[in-house]
């Protein structure tokens, strides 16, 4: 370990940071850890925001990351509802709330928040989904009987949101602006799949058609209450209730002037090394993966863990000793009875082959490969062949090495 590093500091009590905070006790780490988090809620997990905690399926506690006795074992100084405000790298300074305090290591794990629907601020029955805060926010409204929804984006929040109020009986309005939904992850083949699977379900989905204006009405006598969308194509949507999934800004704000390179993220290097004694993990950083030569950011729940894990090591190790960090991409989502995988990256020019299953039946495995070159494999329903194939892309497996890997499954 590095010389002198006995107090570290962790900006952003979620995923990543729990998991660099677990990982310095795990590696013996016995200096002060201060994990400092903006949300007045000790740290919880986000992916049944949209999915069962939504659906009022879990209740709150079974959302927290680890519990009362997990978090004590590990002796926090756990700060919660805090800000960082400002961070001078040269001086090893950190500003919470506007008062400097030093220290040692810095962990930057800061995440990302919602982007919003411009000129959407104060009005009653407009959402995002991020927080449990947001969620609760926007179960209340169903709970207190939403008929009608508007999910705008078809990413995998709107996604899942709409998924779960369907399950909940409101009639949803999905609109796109792309012509593809999730085309631009999944590409326009399997885009098409999933844009199936929503109409299967009673999903109004418009794709290739923005939202032009938010309409509202009065709000019982005070502010203004979302009443429909009127659509680029001139038509409008009804609703009572509209969730905005239109992407994620990452939460960097507060390091302008710090001395660290920001561009879309934390910008680190190949071992998520920030600046001498600082690292990022999580949604927020953007490091070189080595696997694929590139700068990427990623916004899924196993990078988040495995990059808080990494980056904690990172710390505590000296430049000889630090590894780069080079996963694969991988992340799920759940959406009706399905649950989607996708391992890997795509790519538009990739070719596309459905290597197990039926694509009709909505139950499958696609392997996309570019150049000869393994990229990507998309499961639906099929989890055990999605996380067979991430193995193989761990090991750069050439295209037709996997594609005779999957010729063994049927
Ligand atoms: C509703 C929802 C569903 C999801 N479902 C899936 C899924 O099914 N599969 C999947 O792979 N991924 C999913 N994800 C993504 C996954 O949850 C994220 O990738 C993960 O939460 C990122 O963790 P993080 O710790 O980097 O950032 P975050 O979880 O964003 O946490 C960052 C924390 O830092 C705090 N913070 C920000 N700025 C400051 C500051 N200046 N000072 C102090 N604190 C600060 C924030 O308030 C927040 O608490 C989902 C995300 C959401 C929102």
């Amino acid at each position: 370990m590095p010389q002198g590093r006995e107090r570290i500091t962790i900006v952003g009590a979620s995923l990543a940071g729990y998991w660099a905070a677990e990982t310095l006790r795990r590696d013996g780490f016995e200096g002060a850890i201060s994990l400092i988090g903006d949300e007045a809620h000790e740290p919880y997990d986000r992916p049944p925001l949209s999915k069962k905690y939504l659906a009022g399926d879990v209740e709150r506690d079974r959302v927290d990351l680890g519990n009362a006795e997990k978090l004590a074992a590990l002796d926090l100084d756990l700060r919660l509802g805090q800000r960082a405000t400002g961070l001078d790298v040269a001086a090893r300074t950190l500003e919470v709330d506007r008062v400097a305090e030093p220290f040692d290591g810095l962990i930057i794990a800061t995440g990302a928040r919602c982007r919003t629907l411009p000129g959407t601020d104060g009005v009653a029955g407009v959402h995002t989904l991020r927080t449990v805060d947001d969620a609760d926010a926007v179960r209340t409204a169903m709970d207190a009987g939403a008929r009608r929804m508007v999910v705008v984006g078809a990413g995998f929040i709107g996604a899942e949101v709409a998924s779960t109020a369907v399950g909940r009986g409101l009639a949803v309005t999905m609109v796109e602006a792309l012509e593809a939904p999730f085309g631009r992850v999944l590409g326009v083949e399997m885009g098409a799949v999933l844009a199936d699977v929503h109409r299967s379900h009673g999903v109004d989905l418009r794709t290739g058609v923005g939202v032009d204006e938010v309409l509202t009405g009065p709000d019982g006598g005070v502010g203004t209450r979302v009443v429909g969308v009127r659509l680029a194509d001139g038509s409008e949507v009804a609703c009572d209730l509209l969730v905005a999934g239109i992407g994620v800004i990452p939460n960097v704000d507060w390091l302008e002037g710090s001395g660290l390179e920001v561009a879309d993220g934390v910008v680190c290097d190949e071992t998520c090394l920030a600046a001498p004694g600082v690292v990022a993990a999580g949604d927020v950083a953007r490091w070189t993966n080595a696997r694929y030569g590139e700068s990427m950011r990623v916004e899924h729940w196993d990078n988040a863990v495995q990059q808080g894990v990494h980056a904690a090591r990172r710390l505590l190790q000296s430049d000889e000793e630090a590894q780069p960090f080079t996963p694969v991409p991988w992340f799920w989502s759940d959406q009706y009875d399905r649950k989607v995988q996708l391992a890997g990256r795509t790519h538009p020019d990739a070719e596309v082959r459905v290597v197990t299953g039926s694509v009709d039946e909505h139950r499958f495995v696609t392997y996309y490969g570019l150049g000869g070159r393994f990229l990507g494999a998309l499961g639906m329903n099929r989890p055990r062949h999605v996380m067979q194939s991430k193995g193989l892309l761990e090991q750069d497996a050439s295209w037709d090495e996997a594609l005779a890997f999957a010729a063994d499954w049927d």
